[in-house]
């Protein structure tokens, strides 16, 4: 099939510390620890991947995907990852019986780890400037729950920020403006799932681009606070988008044994999808990550991991 994602490709669950390298699969750099509050970084793993010699040098770009637990973050990342492995093919989004694998996903509604995640596997993408740039796909999870304290979640967004030059924030229905932080980035772009209201603002970038400036406006009769992070907001990325997604019908959304496959999915919402995943990721609209207006490589990003992570320990 046109969409396969290599030979050996298995589950993060198999795939022990020692195996980092062996398979391609999402492997955890960054832990966050609930019970002392405290996060630790696997430089060794971060290393492992970031210092390859093909790509050490290669400025980088940065895709984090950020959210809840069961936000549906590692749904969308298996669709990036299909693309990023078939983008030269019309059929990247897969075959209508194949089953997504990548970055574990699964029904239910048990704990996972919270933190950082990336895809140990990093893409060599030419860009139409003839330059070559190295694509890192990063899932990052904070936690709402009552287990973990908003300081936690905000610690593991604050690091994906700074350390992506594209961000997806997904919420349902609704922005959450209260969790974003304020540091000059690139890119944010707020991912609403499950749109039902498409007579008000359309499916995609467009309607998502006039939701957004509605809910950016910032009024009179706000909370400070709130009219703050609005003001803040436009400061700190210089681009901001939105896009409107569509329920991806029922089975996506409540059967336990939905594995991924295309026929179970909503056409509107594969429609979308169609369309969200290259606008990140199409060689021409990869966003390098720069930190005080400088390119970063991935080399470089090894350095400031190091040095983000201890802002935020003890
Ligand atoms: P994660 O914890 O954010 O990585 O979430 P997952 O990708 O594991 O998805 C959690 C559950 O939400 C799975 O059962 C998915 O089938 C389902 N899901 C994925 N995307 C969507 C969406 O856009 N809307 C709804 N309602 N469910 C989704
Ligand atoms: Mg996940």
């Amino acid at each position: 099939s046109t969409t396969s994602l290599g030979e050996d490709y298995e589950d993060a669950d198999l795939v022990n510390s020692d195996e980092v390298m062996r398979k391609p699969c999402p492997v955890q750099i960054v832990l966050a620890h609930e019970d002392d509050h405290n996060f630790e970084l696997d430089e060794e793993a971060l290393e492992r991947i970031l210092l390859q010699e093909h790509i050490r040098d290669l400025n980088i770009v940065v895709v984090s995907v950020a959210g809840a637990f069961r936000k549906g973050k590692s749904f969308l990342l298996d669709f990036m990852l299909r693309y990023m492995y078939n983008k030269d093919s019309q059929s990247w989004i897969g075959g209508s019986n194949e089953p997504l694998t990548g970055f574990t996903w699964r029904g239910g509604c048990e704990r996972e780890t919270t933190g950082i995640q990336v895809w140990n596997e990093v893409f060599v993408i030419d860009r139409p400037n003839g330059t070559k740039v190295a694509v890192l796909l990063m899932d990052t999870q904070g936690a709402f729950d009552s287990q973990s304290t908003i300081k936690d979640c905000a610690t593991v967004f604050a690091l994906s920020t700074m350390t992506s030059s594209v961000q997806l924030f997904t919420e349902y229905g609704r922005l959450a403006m209260e969790e974003i932080y304020q540091k000059p980035f690139q890119t944010l772009m707020f991912l609403i799932r499950d749109w039902s209201y498409p007579y008000e603002h359309s499916y995609g970038l467009e309607g998502g681009k006039q939701f957004l400036e509605k809910r950016l406006q910032v009024k009179q009769n706000q909370h400070e606070e709130l009219q703050n992070v609005r003001k803040h907001i436009h400061n700190c990325f210089s681009n901001l988008g939105c896009f409107l997604l569509p329920h991806p019908g029922l089975k996506v959304a409540t059967n336990p044994s939905f594995d991924g496959r295309l026929k179970d999915i909503d056409e509107d919402f594969k429609r979308e999808l169609r369309n969200l995943v290259p606008l990140l990721l199409a060689p021409e609209n990869l966003v390098e990550k720069e930190i005080s207006g400088s390119k970063v490589t991935c080399r470089d990003l090894v350095e400031y991991f190091k040095a983000y992570i201890k802002i935020y320990q003890g």
